[in-house]
């Protein structure tokens, strides 16, 4: 891969960025004298709660009020003590967190399989950048977060960490189909799908903040300055001063190719990080997605401004980036999740299967097996990665007072058999079809592996619709 390669990669991906969101108040009414039932009861033959202390327990339970989690312990003692509403039969089920996908450009499941393995130029040039120019408009964006959202919770995914265009229309899809997210308005100096600069952007980004802050507890509005490379620093300054003022985090590509180490040391003297920490940019919250190439001096920064990095496996090998330090950054201390990154370079939203590779990269690359074991990856699908994205006081474990965000997986089927350790089968085996229901704070979205938000034949058949429209313009422009 060429640096020219990796400049269009960024450019691209910059192109696509923005954000996804969350939506709508907790459960609904909560217990009262009158009623003193609580609204749902999740059994599960295993409860996996992923907290500090690596908790397992068997025949388990989680008794849920008001969106929240009120109790956790033995089954039969929890559905005693707290009559439900509605249960979740825990019978061949594994209870845990739902998945934090720390890294995502939602609708971009619209240009998934567009092109694939095309030298960048030919890939962005004849592919990509037509198909964006004509089609990336707030339908689009509707239609494919709408996608997206679908195959999210088809996977077990509660929470995302979104960067697009439109973030306006990601929030309204997330509202409504009842997931968790932290959605990024895209800040870049070029022209773009909803902006023509980086002023322009800003400014939208704060309107945008400022429409959605405190309006739904799922729904975190934030900044998604693209990179050093498509800003410059008195732009990423600019961006920071703006996030400080509305209190806002922001997600950011970082350190993510050879061909942004040498952009920055030829334009700044530095390194990416290096430069983020001149400007100040680390003192407020930071989501800083990929990090493949960080130096040993950079390390301990990411770790004291409390970066939250997120290895995004899949797309680092397909595009060719490097192979992150992940090892290295856990054992320094930095917070580390992981992510999809778009569909177009991934090409799918699966983080069961970012957890398997990110195990299998780190240990083939140090050619050591004990490198990241089942036990770390999940976490940093879980725990690890709501800390990460700095919604760790909120979701990520399965506790008394957390969030109800939470998943039942099946292990049934005949590739679970037999089952002597379930965090090896959570992390080794288990696929997003395995996901048997999903639970976003306290509300119920798919139950048996039906999906209760998203009106599934609408999407397939919007998707199907444009993704016809996208593939005649570009054969029409290719002939
Ligand atoms: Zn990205």
């Amino acid at each position: 891969m060429t640096n020219t390669r990796h400049c269009f990669i960024y450019l691209f991906t910059a192109i696509y960025l923005a954000a996804c969101g969350a939506a709508e108040a907790p459960g609904t009414a909560a217990t009262t004298a009158d009623d003193p039932r609580i609204d749902l009861l999740v059994r599960g033959d295993y409860v996996v709660t992923m907290d500090g202390s690596g908790t397992i327990i068997e025949n388990g339970a989680i008794a849920v009020d008001n969106g929240v989690i009120v109790a956790i312990g033995p089954a039969d003692e929890l559905a005693a003590e707290y009559p439900a509403t509605e249960t979740l039969a825990g019978d061949g089920r594994i209870v845990m967190p739902g998945l934090v996908n720390g890294h995502s450009h939602a609708a971009m499941t619209l240009l998934r399989g567009v092109a694939d393995d095309l030298a960048l130029m030919d890939w962005l040039e004849n592919y990509i950048f037509p198909a964006e120019v004509a089609f990336v408009d707030p339908e689009f964006v509707r239609i494919g977060t709408e996608l997206a959202c679908w195959e999210m919770i088809r996977g077990g995914t509660t929470t995302f960490v979104d960067m697009y265009y439109y973030p306006d229309t990601i929030a309204e899809v997330v509202d409504s189909c009842g997931m968790r997210a932290l959605i990024s308005a895209t800040v870049i100096d070029q022209r773009s799908p909803d902006a023509e600069n980086a002023d322009d952007s800003l400014s939208k980004g704060v309107g945008f903040i400022e429409r959605w802050q405190g309006r739904n507890s799922r729904i975190t509005p934030i900044f998604g300055p693209h990179a050093n490379y498509t800003l410059n620093a008195e732009q990423l300054a600019a961006t920071r001063a703006a996030a400080m003022e509305l209190g806002a985090p922001i997600s950011i590509h970082v350190s993510e190719s050879p061909f942004e180490l040498q952009y920055s040391q030829d334009n700044y003297g530095m390194t990416s990080i290096e430069l983020y920490e001149s400007i100040g940019f680390f003192e407020g919250p930071t989501i800083a997605a990929h990090v493949v190439w960080p130096t040993d001096k950079e390390i301990p920064i990411l770790r004291d401004r409390k970066v939250g990095v997120i290895h995004n496996p899949t797309s680092n090998m397909k595009i060719a980036s490097g192979i992150s330090p992940v090892t290295e950054m856990l054992a320094a201390g930095v917070r580390v999740g992981l992510g999809t990154d778009g569909a177009a370079s991934n090409n799918d939203l699966d983080m069961w299967e970012e957890m398997r590779l990110a195990a299998f990269l780190q240990k083939v690359d140090r050619m050591d097996p004990e490198a990241l074991p089942a036990t770390t990856v999940l976490s940093m699908a879980t725990s690890g990665g709501a800390t990460a994205i700095g919604l760790g006081d909120q979701v990520g474990s399965l506790e008394a007072g957390k969030r109800a965000d939470l998943i039942q997986v099946a292990f049934e089927d005949v590739h679970h058999i037999p089952t002597y350790d379930v965090i090896s089968h959570l992390v080794y085996v288990s696929d997003e079809q395995d996901v048997a229901s999903v639970v976003v704070d306290g509300k119920v979205l798919m139950k048996d592996r039906k999906i209760l938000t998203i009106d599934t034949d609408r999407v397939k058949s919007e998707a199907t619709e444009l993704a016809a429209r996208i593939q005649s313009a570009l054969e029409q422009r290719n002939q």
